[in-house]
């Protein structure tokens, strides 16, 4: 099934996505996070590109599992880092022959230790070629996913470009896209408010991740240029000692962006999991005894 065929006025559609485990421990959470998040029924879920060497494979052997073995419908994301095109075509044909349908297409970040993303020769320097590939060698075989920023992406010399650049690669055969996690609604709202004046009109997923850890989301927020707003902050850093404390602050946190957002119209939400499941359905559960939709 393709996923942007199911994208629905007053039917948002949630997601869940993973990161393929690298030890026999992850793969056993893994399975077991998948088993437990199953029963809600979410629209898809997605399986994350690691950025070299053998975590490439991966993701297949996680796309055609997830599908057998669990009986989900699987996005699998696909990055230009360190490949040709030729190597990318390989994966592309084993994503086809694990009966694949959707795709998250991004570039992926520069790799460890190198500051600027520099393609290899042969390969893609931004995530548009990438797509352009896919759609002049497939067709419309693939449903098709990009990542959007509604901070603006780390590298961006300007909100303004950024925005050029998405809608350019949305032109190059995006079917919808999903954004960066973001902990303050208002961020979002104003990003498609300037993707529309653009002409950018495909459905855009607000990507959510419920926190579970202060450590941890400092970590990413600093990766991937995300803000955390002071109050959310405050909060989280009186009860930073108290686990269970955190955890309820991001399950309300999540929680409340995602009702309003839902409320706003959003196509759904795209949950960042990181393996885990107890944050994840414990809002979706608190979504599901609010709106009648999901
Ligand atoms: C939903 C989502 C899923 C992700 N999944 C993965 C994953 O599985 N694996 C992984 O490694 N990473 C993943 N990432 C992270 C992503 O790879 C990084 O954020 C990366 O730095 C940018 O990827 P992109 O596809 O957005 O790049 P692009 O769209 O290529 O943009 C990258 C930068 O280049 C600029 N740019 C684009 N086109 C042009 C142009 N023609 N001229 C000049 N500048 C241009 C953009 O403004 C931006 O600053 C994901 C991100 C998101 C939001």
């Amino acid at each position: 099934m393709k996923i942007h065929t199911q994208f629905a006025p007053g039917k948002p559609l949630f997601s869940f996505e993973f990161f393929p485990p690298k030890t026999e421990e992850g793969e056993a959470q893994l399975f077991r996070t998948l088993h437990i998040l199953k029963p809600l029924q979410p629209a898809f879920v997605s399986v994350t590109y690691g950025a070299g060497g053998s975590a490439r494979g991966k993701t297949v052997e996680w796309v055609e599992r997830i599908k057998r073995e669990v009986g989900l419908e699987v996005m699998a994301h696909l990055t230009c880092v360190g490949a040709t095109r030729e190597e990318i075509g390989e994966v592309l044909e084993q994503l086809r022959q694990v009966g694949a349908e959707n795709l998250m297409a991004v570039r992926g970040d520069p790799p460890k230790g190198q500051r600027e993303f520099r393609p290899v020769e042969g390969g893609f320097r931004y995530a548009s070629e990438l797509v352009a590939f896919i759609r002049e060698r497939y067709g419309d075989a693939f449903s098709i996913a990009g990542g959007a920023y509604p901070e603006g992406h780390p590298e961006c010399t300007s909100l303004e470009a950024d925005l050029h650049n998405l809608k350019h690669k949305v032109d190059a055969g995006l079917d919808f896209l999903v954004t960066q996690l973001f902990f303050n609604n208002a961020l979002y709202l104003g990003f498609v408010e300037r993707a529309r004046r653009v002409g950018i009109e495909v459905p855009i997923v607000p990507g959510l991740m419920p926190i579970t850890n202060l450590a941890q989301v400092r970590r990413f927020t600093e990766m991937c240029g995300a803000s955390l707003p002071v109050p959310l902050l405050a909060q989280l850093e009186k009860f930073a000692d108290d686990p269970q404390a955190v955890l309820e602050i991001g399950v309300e946190h999540t929680t409340r962006q995602a009702l309003e957002l839902l409320e706003v119209g959003a196509p759904g939400i795209h949950f960042y999991t990181l393996n885990k499941s107890p944050a994840t359905r414990w809002v979706v559960e608190n979504l599901r005894s609010r709106v009648r939709a999901l």
